[in-house]
C-alpha cells in the first residue's frame, strides 16, 4: 500500500456537487489534484465552483489571495482516466449507481500503480461491491465526505469486507489532515448516517402528508424539541428530494419493509419538484 507520507497527487472522480468540493479541500491542504468528469463541460463547472468558493473564503478572511491561487493551481481538470496514472489516491465521487461505480473502478484498477488507494464517496451502495470489480479488494475503502465538502467537518470512514487495516488507518490521518473529523461504519446499507437519517426523513415526509402538523411545525418540532440545526422536510430540500428518493430506494432493497420511501417522495420527485435546487420541494425558494 502506498503509504501517507508518499502521497502527493490524489485523483478526484467526479467534479460534480461532492467531487469539486473534495478536490477543493484536497488542494487547500496542499496536495496535487488531477479532478476528472467525462465531459468538459462538467470539467469546467466543477473548476468554476471551486474558484467561486474559494473567493468566498477569500472574502471572509479565511483564505488569502495568494493561498487561493496556490490552491487553483495545484488542481488539474481533465476528462482521460488516463491522466490519473500517476495519482497516489483516488477519491471517487460520481454518480450513485452501481454499474458505474463499478465499471469506472475496474477501469481505475488498470490505469494507477497496484498500490494506491482507491476510495469511493458513495452514501448508500456496498463497498465490497465496489471493490469486486477490482483486483485489490483490500485496497478499497469508503471515504464518506459530506456536503457542503468544505463546510461539514465529518467523514464517515466505511471499512469493506476485505479492507485492509492499514487503508482504514490511512483514511482516518488523510480525512483529519484535510481538517475532518471521522468515525467508522461497517459496510451495512446506508453506513451509520443514511441508514438512520433516510428513515427520520421519510418519517417526517409521512407525518406531513397523514396530517399531523404542517411542515413548518414538524420541522419546528425536530429543531427546538431535539436540537438539530434542520428539521427533516427543509433538510431532504436541501440534499436534494431525488438523491433522498434515491438512497431511500437502496435501503428499501436492502433492509425491508422499514425503508419503504413515503409515497409523497415519489409524488414530489415524478413532479420534478426536487428542493432547493429546482426552486421547489417542501418549500418554495
Ligand atoms: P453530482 O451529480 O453532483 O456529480 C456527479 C458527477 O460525476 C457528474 O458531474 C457526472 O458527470 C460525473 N460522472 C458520471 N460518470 C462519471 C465517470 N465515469 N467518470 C467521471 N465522472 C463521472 O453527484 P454528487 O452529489 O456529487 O454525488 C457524487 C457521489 O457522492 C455519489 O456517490 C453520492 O451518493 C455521494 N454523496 C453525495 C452527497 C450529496 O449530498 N450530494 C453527500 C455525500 C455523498
Amino acid at each position: 500500500m502506498r503509504s501517507h507520507t508518499e502521497i502527493e497527487t490524489i485523483g478526484v472522480i467526479g467534479a460534480g456537487t461532492m467531487g469539486h468540493g473534495i478536490a477543493q479541500v484536497a488542494a487547500t491542504t496542499g496536495y496535487d489534484v488531477v479532478m476528472r468528469d467525462i465531459e468538459q463541460e462538467y470539467v469546467d463547472r466543477g473548476l468554476d465552483s471551486i474558484e467561486e468558493s474559494l473567493s468566498r473564503l477569500v472574502s471572509k478572511e479565511r483564505l488569502t489571495a495568494a493561498e487561493k491561487a496556490a490552491t487553483i493551481d495545484r488542481i488539474t481538470g481533465t476528462t482521460a482516466m488516463a491522466d490519473l496514472s500517476a495519482c497516489d489516491l483516488v477519491i471517487e465521487a460520481a454518480v450513485e449507481n452501481m454499474e458505474i461505480k463499478q465499471s469506472i473502478f475496474e477501469e481505475l484498477d488498470a490505469v494507477v500503480d497496484s498500490d494506491v488507494v482507491l476510495a469511493t464517496n458513495t452514501s448508500t451502495l456496498s463497498i465490497t461491491t465496489i471493490a469486486a470489480a477490482t483486483e485489490r479488494q483490500e485496497l478499497v475503502i469508503g471515504l464518506h465526505f459530506m456536503n457542503p465538502v468544505p463546510i461539514m467537518k465529518g467523514v464517515e470512514v466505511v471499512v469493506g469486507e476485505r479492507t485492509d487495516d492499514a487503508v482504514v488507518d490511512l483514511a482516518h490521518e488523510l480525512a483529519v489532515e484535510m481538517g475532518k473529523e471521522t468515525w467508522e461504519s461497517d459496510d451495512k446499507p446506508g453506513f451509520v448516517t443514511n441508514r438512520i437519517l433516510m428513515p427520520w426523513i421519510n418519517e417526517g415526509i409521512r407525518a406531513y402528508d397523514e396530517g399531523v402538523a404542517s411542515k413548518d411545525d414538524i420541522d419546528r418540532g425536530m429543531t427546538l424539541g431535539t436540537n438539530v440545526p434542520m428539521g427533516p422536510l427543509t433538510l431532504a430540500d436541501h440534499i436534494g428530494l431525488d438523491i433522498c428518493l434515491n438512497a431511500s430506494e437502496t435501503l428499501y432493497d436492502e433492509l425491508g419493509d422499514r425503508y419503504k420511501p413515503a409515497y409523497l417522495l415519489k409524488r414530489k420527485v415524478e413532479a420534478g419538484d426536487l428542493g432547493k435546487k429546482t426552486g421547489r420541494g417542501f418549500y418554495d425558494y
